[in-house]
């Protein structure tokens, strides 16, 4: 029945085209708290989150605190340890919003350890949004954070010297252990990618939403180059009515379609999660089938009854979820290929 009224309300609307099969199925069991984040290395991150949200602390400080660990990983995908931009150089993006639609973020931020905190400290302590740059940096700075040294860190140094061999600057997938990552996310041999961000969303003990993402940006990117991931509404979207979402992936694709900010919307039409998750990478796919072939973007999401999902373009995408002691777990998105 209420399928069938959701069903209604649509057609009353002219949306029933966005409707996909899985609007239809049985609902998915919501929990409250709920953390979920993106790729293998959010289940660590998903622990330190869990750690707040079990002992019912708010959701905007559970979703910093779990990037961090990421942000703190050297050798890892994101933080000072990550793949360094065509000129050699580290530079971060993060972004994080509260449950009031609060936001704050700051791209490319360079030698500042936890790019997420200087993002909270943007939305908390500024009458602005997003720092850049120099101006990102001395607000760090002023802060009280260190300026760390630019050194990378050994794997990062090791791939950035084997992709100056060639510094091809397009987008690659299907390489088969080619353990670099021009560009765009690599496959490798077990089919996962290589990635650079991690992106993680949580619905508090009170119900309260909030996200944050952070990231090293695309490996051996342009100089100035900005992807998606401090971009309210492309990287990161918190609506506490609605639900949360962020992305991985080719943040170009991803900020073209206001990616996040769009399964948000698709979520307040009724679809649940998965399916705002898809119609979102469908979205993607019209606009140029044969780009999104070559191309990785992975979309997570959680409403706010606390009802998960995911989509991306190719396989290989995973996200941790995490909604008891002894529940944190990965799960293999659908993907469109
Ligand atoms: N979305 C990130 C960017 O475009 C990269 C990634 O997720 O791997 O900067």
């Amino acid at each position: 029945m209420i399928k069938r009224r959701y069903f209604l309300q649509l057609s009353t609307l002219g949306i029933t085209g966005l409707v996909s099969p899985e609007f239809f199925r049985a609902p998915q069991r919501g929990n409250r708290p709920i953390v979920i984040s993106t790729w293998k290395e959010g289940i660590a991150a998903n622990n330190a989150a869990w750690q707040i949200l079990s002992k019912k602390g708010r959701a905007i400080d559970a979703v910093e605190a779990g990037v961090m660990v990421t942000e703190n990983a050297i050798n890892c995908c994101v933080g000072l340890g990550a793949n360094p931009d065509r000129d050699g150089i580290v530079t971060l993006d993060a972004s994080i919003m509260d449950e009031k639609g609060n936001a704050g973020c700051v791209a490319a931020l360079e030698r500042i350890k936890h790019p997420i905190t200087v993002a909270r400290r943007v939305m908390e302590k500024t009458p602005h949004v997003m720092l850049v740059g120099e101006g990102a940096q001395k607000f760090a700075v002023s802060e009280g954070f260190t300026l760390e040294e630019q050194k990378l860190s050994p794997a990062a140094d090791k791939q950035y010297k084997e992709w100056l061999k060639t510094s091809t600057y397009k987008p690659v997938i299907n390489i088969e252990n080619s353990g670099h990552g021009p560009f765009a996310p690599t496959r490798f041999k077990d089919g996962t990618f290589n990635h650079d961000t991690i992106g993680m969303v949580a619905l508090d003990a009170a119900g309260n939403l909030s996200g944050s993402c952070t990231t090293s940006g695309m490996g051996f990117k342009m100089r100035g180059r900005v992807g998606d991931s401090p971009i309210i509404g492309a990287g990161l979207f918190v609506d506490n009515e609605v639900g949360a979402a962020t992305a991985t992936g080719v943040g170009e694709e991803v900020i073209k379609i206001c990616g996040t900010h769009l399964v948000v919307e698709l979520m307040r039409q009724g679809l649940s999660p998965q399916a705002a998750c898809k119609k979102a990478v469908e979205r993607i796919v019209k606009k140029d089938p044969k780009k999104a072939k070559e191309n990785q973007v992975g979309f997570i999401a959680i409403n706010k009854a606390g009802q998960h999902g995911a989509f991306c373009l190719q396989k290989g995408f995973n996200y941790a979820v995490c909604y008891a002691n002894d529940h944190n777990v990965l799960i293999d998105s659908p993907s469109w290929y």
